[in-house]
């Protein structure tokens, strides 16, 4: 979510600055813009959309620009308009900005800047920060003791990248809990978000502390903190990047869906070798110490805390789950000795983050399930375990969700030394390779018959719900449908007033506990007049099933099952020409509270 670019004494400094803004792309964003340092003279660009557009408002350039930053942005304050789009001047023009992030304070500060006599022409959070540099410039005449001073003012979390109109030979940064880092090549150096735009150019990277602050330049790069020059070291090691590319497929989410079986493959070979499980042994001790396990999570992840949870349910282990932006605000410690189980794909989902720091003022251990070596969450926590997905590009995440619950499994069948679970695992992917060959096209049928649908529901019970849950989302992310997902046995408890034959209803049944009741769920809803698709698993099957699976453990069907459910919202917003790689209104990482 809203990205960084940045470049000083680069050869091409507009097509690093574009192509970099396209390469942070799959982060979801809603406007872009730039601006370019000619030494004397700053030219802004921005537009509403796609990076396209922008590019196409920018002019043949006769000069190299010496610097330029980019950014695009995902609007929290302002509506997505030319106008709120970065970067932002200050009110004399002396300093040019982009942020990422949030300023908690940003009205109380716009107040006192107003009353000095300081206009603001935008909605957004971040002019703030341009006029807040500048009224200490007036008051100091000294860059650097600007920042210290903007920095000491200002709280939340954000990634500043800015010009300032008296230096045009430096580009100046300052960050707080929002990821920034810079990369430095022969006499150029370049400043983003993430390294994905810097990875064709350098592999000599700084990772920025919290509170950090200072300047690159072409031939240098100084860093401060509270008012001293910090050391730094360069990493070689690019962090875990795949270049994109859509080989062939029509869009990144049906690509990303067929890489399920693959994910779970490497997964395997991550966690498990000549018979036995490869986690850190600290990691399971304290895993076998801590009496409770707390799980938090957001949006997909967290549906896939809540089958991690019962993971460990089943082996008798206390556990409980929360959303993220719940427990930030309503935090709970149970237990004598819990721990803190965090999901988050991209390590950096700002809510997680502010738990993990609450827990972490707590010396409660941690450990992150998370995509991204390197990112905030797995730097921060006490243990990490990476999902090996590889770069999901997709808004929409399916192939990092089945990550997460395949890589729970691992953890909570290590944790009670049960090694079946990589011949349950190997089923699982002969499943969904099945599902990918023989049972897609049928779910195109569903999706076909469903497409103009106001409303669909979905109902399950134990981990049928819980994937049910994620189904729900699923569709609703990528088609604008509305769509609830509903435990089987509260049907009757208040959502059943809904029903009609106007609300198609997709029952899952891969369980032979519950399945009799969810056959009798079926007749509730059928006798209200909704037309019922099923998806069951080979021995519960009856004649009348729309969708039959092959057999696998029934801990693994949100696995299996998922991916039926992918594929449905999938077809669904193809037939319904949706942007299905970015639908609107949502981003990759959520970086913002
Ligand atoms: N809060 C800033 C805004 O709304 C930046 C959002 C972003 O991170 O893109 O302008």
């Amino acid at each position: 979510m809203c990205g960084i670019v940045g470049s000083i004494g680069f050869k091409n400094t507009k097509s690093f600055i574009i192509d970099g803004l396209k390469d942070l792309d799959y982060r979801g964003y809603d406007s872009a813009g730039l601006a370019f340092s000619f030494g004397k003279r700053i030219n802004i660009y921005k537009a509403v959309g796609s990076v396209s557009n922008l590019e196409a408002i920018i002019p043949e350039l006769s000069l190299n620009p010496y610097m330029g930053v980019g950014h695009t942005r995902w609007a929290t304050h302002g509506k997505p308009t030319e106008i709120n789009c970065h970067p932002h001047q200050s009110m004399h023009g002396l300093f040019t900005i982009v942020c990422n992030g949030v300023v908690e304070n940003y009205l109380q500060l716009k107040q006192q800047l107003q009353s000095k006599g300081f206009k603001f022409v935008s909605d957004t959070d971040t002019e703030v920060i341009s006029n807040l540099l500048e009224d200490r410039y007036f008051e100091t005449r000294n860059i650097m003791r600007s920042i210290e001073e903007t920095m000491a003012v200002l709280t939340g979390s954000f990634a500043v990248v800015f010009i300032a109109d008296m230096d045009p030979k430096h580009l100046y940064f300052m960050k707080r809990h929002s990821p920034l880092m810079i990369g430095r090549g022969d006499h150029f150096s370049l400043v983003a978000s993430d390294a994905s735009p810097m990875v064709r150019y350098t592999d000599k990277y700084i990772d920025l502390e919290d509170d950090s602050y200072g300047f690159i330049s072409n031939d240098d790069v100084e860093i401060f903190k509270n008012g001293e020059k910090i050391p730094f070291q360069f990493t070689k090691k690019s962090p875990d990047i795949t270049v994109k590319d859509l080989n062939g497929y029509p869009h990144y989410m049906l690509k990303e869906i067929e890489e399920i079986e693959r994910v779970i493959r490497r997964l395997m070979v991550e966690y498990y070798d000549k018979g036995e499980f490869l986690f850190d042994h600290e990691l399971m001790r304290a895993l076998t110490e801590s009496d409770h396990i707390v799980f938090v999570a957001c949006g997909t992840s967290y549906h896939a805390s809540l089958v991690g949870a019962r993971y460990f349910d089943i082996l008798g282990k206390s556990t409980s789950t929360h959303i993220a932006s719940e427990f930030a605000y309503y935090p709970q410690f149970p237990g004598r000795k819990p721990f803190f189980i965090f999901l988050s794909q991209s390590g950096e989902t700002a809510d997680v983050i502010h738990c993990m720091t609450t827990v972490k003022e707590h010396n409660i251990p941690c450990l992150v399930l998370t995509n991204k070596k390197g990112s905030t969450l797995e730097r921060g926590c006490d243990f990490s375990l990476l999902l090996h997905a590889g770069l999901e590009v997709s808004v929409a995440s399916t192939k990092a969700y089945a990550a997460e619950v395949a890589l729970l499994a691992l953890l909570a069948n290590a944790y009670s030394n049960r090694k079946e679970v990589i011949r349950d695992l190997e089923e699982c992917c002969g499943v969904i390779a099945d599902i990918d060959q023989n049972l897609k096209g049928k779910v195109h049928e569903i999706a076909e018959e469903l497409k103009h649908s106001k409303d669909i529901y979905f109902l399950g019970r134990g981990f049928d719900y819980d994937m049910s849950l994620e189904a729900s989302l699923k569709l609703k992310e990528i088609t604008y449908i509305h769509s609830e997902a509903v435990a089987g046995g509260e049907l009757k408890h208040g959502p059943i007033a809904l029903i009609s034959q106007d609300t198609p209803v997709i029952v899952t049944i891969s369980d032979n506990v519950t399945a009799l009741s969810m056959r009798a769920n079926i007749q509730e809803v059928k006798a209200r007049g909704a037309k019922v698709f099923t998806f069951v698993t080979e021995p519960l099957a009856n004649d009348t099933d729309t969708i039959v699976v092959k057999n696998h453990k029934r801990y693994l069907s949100p696995v299996v099952m998922s991916s039926l459910a992918f594929y449905f919202a999938y077809y669904v917003a193809v037939l319904n020409d949706r942007n299905v790689d970015k639908p609107r209104n949502l981003a990759k990482s959520v970086t913002v509270e």
